[in-house]
């Protein structure tokens, strides 16, 4: 049985070295390049680039697809804070009822306002993108593409995908904004599995870069990155290294102020994704702003966590 220490203020001492040694001597391959108290029995619930013995990622398949009264009750299940129904145009049920479960999140305010940004006309689809790159946003086209690989993926893990898009909703300006939106697609994905961790231990691709994320964001800030999740990539480049390289800072948005509010940090319409304001976010706010204690101790149960000190 897994419990977790209480989560206060305190600042956390990793488990790491105790963690990759372990890895090292049951799996023979190089050490957990994550500080993570995971257990490494369930090498399958991570991406290969970050967990060494892993197996390779294959998406969801037809055969996973929901049926509509599963997808419709998954958001029933949930009560929406908004009246959010705006011009948009969504064709595929997965993604309407990812659309939907956004909709009944605590940032669900910030992500209506991007929506509404991307225009009277915008669309949501899926469509052919690389293989590394789970979803785009193109401002002009009012349009944000899905990857078709992840067709039939669970719309929990499509609504985390797209609360990364939204906040990209307009001008894209550099790393700071990046960080953000993962830090956004991290809290909203910890939030809609609140009563059922177990998503993100499906196994499927999008599953395990997503689990992969939020690992690596809660237990390794400083390693922060999309590229340890990517298919086919191996080097992680970490996105506080990059903040320096910054050139620009984007205009704020009502999602990031949203997104600031929820982890108790002051921000107002004028807040920018400065460097200084992702300096200020601690991804340990993250899981006790979207779980109580009884959700961090399910999450951990799911993920097969040690203990957790902090
Ligand atoms: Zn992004």
């Amino acid at each position: 049985m897994v419990a977790v220490a209480k989560i206060g203020l305190v600042l956390f001492a990793v488990v790491a070295s105790a963690c990759g040694a372990t890895a090292s001597e049951s799996t023979g391959s190089q050490s957990l390049p994550l500080n993570c108290p995971c257990s490494t029995e369930a090498p399958e619930l991570f991406s290969p680039n970050v967990f060494p013995s892993a197996p390779p990622m294959t998406p969801a398949d037809e055969t996973q697809a929901f049926s509509t009264p599963e997808l419709q009750q998954l958001v029933s299940s949930r009560s929406a804070s908004s009246d959010w129904r705006i011009s948009l145009s969504v064709e595929d049920s997965h993604i309407a009822t990812a659309v939907d479960l956004l909709m009944t999140t605590q940032l669900s305010e910030g992500f209506l306002s991007s929506l509404e940004g991307l225009g009277p006309s915008a669309s949501i689809e899926f469509g052919d993108l690389p293989e590394f790159q789970a979803a785009s946003v193109e401002v002009e086209e009012s349009l944000i593409t899905v990857n078709a690989r992840y067709r039939f993926e669970h719309p929990v893990l499509l609504a985390a995908v797209l609360a990364h898009e939204l906040v990209h909703h307009d001008e894209f300006n550099g790393r700071p904004e990046e960080a953000i939106a993962l830090l956004v697609e991290i809290i909203t994905l910890l939030e809609l599995i609140h009563d059922e961790p177990q998503v993100l231990t499906s196994g499927t691709e999008l599953a395990r870069r997503q689990a992969t994320n939020l690992l690596l964001a809660v237990f390794n800030s400083e390693r922060l990155t999309e590229e340890a999740v990517v298919p086919g990539r191996v080097e992680a480049q970490s996105v506080y290294d990059a903040l320096p390289y910054a050139q620009t800072s984007s205009p704020g948005l009502p999602l990031l102020e949203a997104f600031l509010t929820v982890l108790g940090i002051e921000a107002d319409e004028s807040t920018d994704f400065s460097r200084e304001v992702v300096e200020r976010v601690d991804t340990w706010q993250l899981m006790p702003a979207a779980l109580d204690s009884n959700g961090i101790e399910r999450l951990s149960n799911a993920l097969r966590l040690k203990p957790i000190q902090r």
